[in-house]
């Protein structure tokens, strides 16, 4: 058998608990089986994972459908969040919408929002972030937009955008959102605990954090 990791050879070195053979590279030292049991060791689970993550499904859900465990895939979710990049925009001079999404984590006392802003040309987002709707929230998204030298950003009534955004370039016209509201309603349908009137919700709000940009990248 050959190494999955640098392709030498492999020697046979045991045997795991439950009987499968194991084997080492003589090269890197690696321990590895040729065949795995377990669901998550298999090469397509990663991307169906994620496919089944994006389709509105939840964590037990997914452990249904892909034998994967809820453990191992908070383990993913947590690896993929702390390596993704901020995402990108190289347009200069475009118009924003800005908007806050509400849930709670952990309970319905404890409410948390997702403050993204997409562009209205692209409809990418530019900017997210997930925390408390305050000034200091709403400023972290605020200052990569104004960053970007905007023409115009949209938002809803909230009186603390006022003192953040200059007012020449901020409006508050009637449908001005539209755009961001429907990503949010994207939001709401495809990852599991924003869906409201279910049993579903956050437990822990880096775990909001990584499936709502995860969700933005992809
Ligand atoms: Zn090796």
């Amino acid at each position: 058998m050959n190494c999955q990791y640098c392709q030498s050879t492999c020697t046979k070195a045991g045997k795991q608990q439950n009987g499968m053979q194991k084997y080492r590279c003589q090269s890197c030292g690696k321990y590895q089986q040729a065949q795995y049991q377990y669901a998550a060791c298999h090469k397509p689970a990663h991307e169906l994972f994620l496919k089944c993550l994006k389709a509105g499904n939840s964590l037990r859900g997914i452990q249904l459908i892909t034998g994967i465990s809820v453990n191992t895939q908070i383990r993913w979710i947590r690896k993929l969040g702390r390596v993704l990049k901020p995402p990108q925009a190289i347009r200069l001079h475009d118009d924003y919408e800005l908007d806050e999404l509400c849930t709670y984590v952990g309970n319905k006392n404890k409410r948390r929002w997702v403050i993204s802003a997409i562009s209205r040309t692209t409809g990418k987002v530019v900017a997210i972030k997930t925390g408390t709707r305050t000034a200091q929230s709403l400023k972290v998204v605020i200052d990569k937009l104004l960053s970007l030298s905007p023409n115009t950003i949209h938002t809803d009534r909230l009186i603390a955008y006022r003192g953040l955004i200059p007012e020449h370039i901020h409006r508050v016209k009637v449908r001005g959102i539209n755009k961001i509201e429907r990503y949010h309603l994207n939001l709401r349908t495809h990852i599991k605990r924003l869906n409201r009137r279910t049993i579903c919700f956050t437990r822990r709000i880096d775990m909001l954090n990584h499936l709502v940009r995860l969700y933005a990248r992809t």
